[in-house]
């Protein structure tokens, strides 16, 4: 964190939200809202007390996640929260209607063959992206606010996202490949963030639509998230995934190959 010359040193209990720039009293916000939680679990209509259990045990308990190739691989906990984020009214009426739009909007594009609603999607993806970054991450360093300038703009409706947010659909089952996350760090941030949701693939860069698709994410067929369906998507394999050397580095994991194997035997 960097403050200006001159600046007041911050002290302990100082909280700027990254959502409106207001001082104020950090809340915690769950890293996977209800509402895409249930797209996760195929269960669109899944009660509201039924959603936050399923994603803690059985099958969802063998997810696991990398940070980057110099990091260990970690379980995911879908119920975990990101602290220092937002103020409660921000999680509240700002975020919280951007995920559940998002959660009706990722079911009808992956689930219901519908054009996907791509502005709203590439708003959604990068807040997810953002959240998971800072999954299990020190997150001190986000009370001064340093996000505001982009969850602003991310939680704008009709806002445009102008940096890269590509998609492909994974031929594989869907039900192994429910859930995946990536990311490769250039120290500071990510080089590029790719998860999975129920067989497609994302994969969001930190990188303007007007430049050339940079390596290595350029090697792994993708489209960028426009008015698409899911049925004009580039289909890969998940062995076209290892272009990334972040999932090489967890295929070459032994304990992905644990998890999978747990996952087929109980999908
Ligand atoms: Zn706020």
């Amino acid at each position: 964190m960097t403050t200006s010359a001159g600046s007041p040193p911050l002290d302990d209990d100082y909280f700027i939200c990254n959502g409106c720039g207001a001082p104020s009293s950090p809340t915690e916000e769950h890293l996977v809202h209800r509402d895409i939680a249930r797209v996760l679990l195929a269960a669109p209509k899944s009660p509201r007390r039924d959603v936050r259990p399923s994603l803690e045990g059985g099958f969802f308990s063998g997810f696991v996640h990398s940070n980057g190739q110099n990091q260990s691989l970690g379980r995911v906990n879908f119920n975990a929260a990101i602290d220092n984020l937002l103020c409660g009214e921000c999680n509240r009426h700002k975020a919280g209607p951007l995920e559940a739009q998002a959660g009706k909007a990722l079911q009808s594009f992956l689930v219901d063959g519908a054009v996907a609603d791509f502005s709203l999607l590439r708003r959604w993806a990068w807040y997810f992206a953002l959240k998971f970054w800072w999954y299990k991450r020190p997150t001190e360093d986000l009370r001064a606010g340093v996000l505001f300038p982009v969850l602003s703009t991310l939680f704008r409706e009709g806002s445009s996202v102008d940096l890269r947010v590509r998609v492909a659909d994974l031929a594989a089952d869907h039900n192994l490949y429910s859930y995946m996350w990536v990311a490769e760090s250039d120290g500071a941030f990510f080089k590029y963030a790719m998860w999975v949701t129920r067989g497609l693939v994302w994969i969001v860069l930190p990188s303007s639509l007007l430049l050339p698709m940079p390596e290595p994410v350029s090697r792994v067929p993708t489209v960028e998230l426009m008015n698409v369906r899911r049925s004009d998507l580039p289909r890969i394999r998940p062995r076209n995934l290892a272009a990334l050397p972040a999932v090489e580095n967890i295929l070459a994991d032994k304990r992905i190959g644990e998890a999978i194997s747990v996952h087929a035997g109980r999908p």
